[in-house]
């Protein structure tokens, strides 16, 4: 695409930083997604930037991904890592910084695309200052998440959240919603008002699917008549790891000796993903698994398309996922994929045919689909087949960056917007940053 004048996009990231090494703590689908839909508008002619927050001085402030696509990094709070339920008080300093940058470097954004709710605060706050149009992915809704855990593990954030949630659906040009089935959550939980569209998250169609199964086996020196069951993705109790190895313990296939098993996603130890990381080994040694079992660690992008391949299913056993992009990564390399019945796996999954749905934390449920697969291997390679072509004609990068593009034209086309008429919740832990003034009464 050619623009006759200059499009520029501004991504905000606050915690996910589309430079970093992806699946570490904290750095999984978001980071993910803001990369490459960066990537892809920048090859459709945008320029574009993507800001997020510093968190070690060994980072570089700038890093030029592609021509046209970069990633800044301000420090906004510690140069360390901050839980995201920790950083809503830091967010002031993020937007001073954001305004400085862009005065400094004559920087003009007629549009901002916000992800996860603490940059829809910063983006909401540079409306009002800037008077650009905001585009918001949620990414995870507060109100669904906190419906799925204990009362006691609600943060004090919460009320926070679920504020900020609202007063952005209400007054954001437009929301995407990544499938129709987040769309009704906000739409049930959140808010009837405010502008929603429906545009999933994509994935890289070239380097997922480039990969045999008999090459990927012999790379990875896993015998060709293996059964072999694969989980990628973060250490996180809501991932629902445990679901998968309980369930290989009620499969028929426990005791065979060709059952393998893959868990790949890296880990810190003492953080909470090295906390859950030791959780599950000690779940797999009581339950006799640790002799086929192998925790692989971080996988980099590099490698994955090795290990879907070489899968025979991929098991995505969230308690709830917005959207899930393992679950297209699998398909795209020609691996069925079992997954919860819930959120936007029930969109990318097509029960029977691509893979097989089951309920969340439904451990029998599981078990009996992996035997269903596993036993029947000529059913297991049309379900492959079909979900490889699923994932090609819905969810690649490229198409899912056409339609942002698209969709930001049209409301950058559109008269600017009247100013936000309601008050925004103010960090109360302001004080983190008590050198920052925070004008909110603008
Ligand atoms: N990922 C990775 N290496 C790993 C584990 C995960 O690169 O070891 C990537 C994975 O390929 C996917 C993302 O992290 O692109 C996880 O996204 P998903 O939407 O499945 O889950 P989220 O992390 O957003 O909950």
């Amino acid at each position: 695409m050619n623009f006759k004048t200059e499009r520029r996009i501004a991504l905000i990231s606050v915690h996910g930083d589309p430079a970093i090494e992806f699946g570490k703590e904290e750095a999984g689908g978001q980071n993910v997604y803001v990369r490459n839909v960066g990537e892809a508008l920048a090859r459709l002619g945008w320029q574009v930037d993507m800001y997020t927050r510093r968190v070690s001085a060994a980072q570089d402030e700038i890093v030029q991904h592609m021509p046209n696509c970069r990633t800044i990094r301000f420090s906004a709070g510690p140069l360390e890592f901050v839980p995201r339920d920790e950083l809503f008080g830091y967010l002031p300093e993020f937007v001073e910084k954001f305004l400085k940058f862009q005065q400094e470097n004559g920087l003009t954004y007629e549009l901002v695309h916000t992800n996860y709710w603490l940059s829809s605060w910063v983006g909401m706050q540079l409306k009002k200052k800037i008077g650009c149009k905001q585009v918001h992915t949620y990414h995870s809704l507060g109100a669904v998440k906190y419906a799925t855990i204990d009362q006691k593990d609600i943060p004090p954030i919460a009320a926070n959240r679920l504020d900020v949630e609202c007063q952005l659906l209400e007054t954001a040009e437009r929301v995407v919603a990544t499938s129709p089935q987040e769309k009704a959550h906000m739409r049930q939980l959140v808010s009837t008002k405010g502008n929603i569209d429906i545009i999933p998250c994509g994935t890289d169609i070239q380097r997922f699917g480039s990969v045999g199964r008999d090459e990927a086996r012999a790379a990875l020196k896993i015998d060709s008549d293996a059964k072999l069951v694969l989980y990628v993705g973060r250490f996180d109790p809501r991932k629902g790891i445990e679901t998968l190895v309980r369930a290989l313990r009620e499969s028929k296939f426990y005791s065979d000796e060709k059952l393998r098993v893959i868990i790949g996603g890296g880990s810190v130890p003492g953080q909470s993903d090295g906390i859950e990381r030791d959780r599950i080994e000690a779940i797999v040694d009581e339950l006799g698994l640790r002799s086929i079992t192998t925790f692989a660690g971080r996988l980099s992008q590099e490698v994955l398309p090795t290990y879907y391949a070489a899968a025979d299913i991929c098991v995505v056993p969230s308690h709830y996922e917005p959207f899930g992009l393992v679950a297209i990564e699998a398909m795209a390399s020609g691996t069925p994929v079992i997954a919860s019945d819930v959120g936007g796996l029930q969109f990318t999954v097509v029960p029977e045919q691509t893979g097989l749905l089951a309920p969340p934390q439904d451990v029998p449920a599981f078990a009996s689909c992996i035997d269903r697969i596993l036993e029947n291997p000529e059913w297991r390679a049309k379900l492959g087949e079909a979900a490889k072509i699923r994932v090609r004609k819905k969810f690649s990068w490229d198409g899912v960056a056409e339609q942002l593009s698209e969709l930001y034209i049209k409301l950058t086309e559109q008269p600017v917007p009247v100013p936000v008429p309601v008050p925004i919740p103010v960090p109360a832990t302001a004080t983190a940053t008590a050198s920052v003034t925070v004008t909110e009464k603008e």
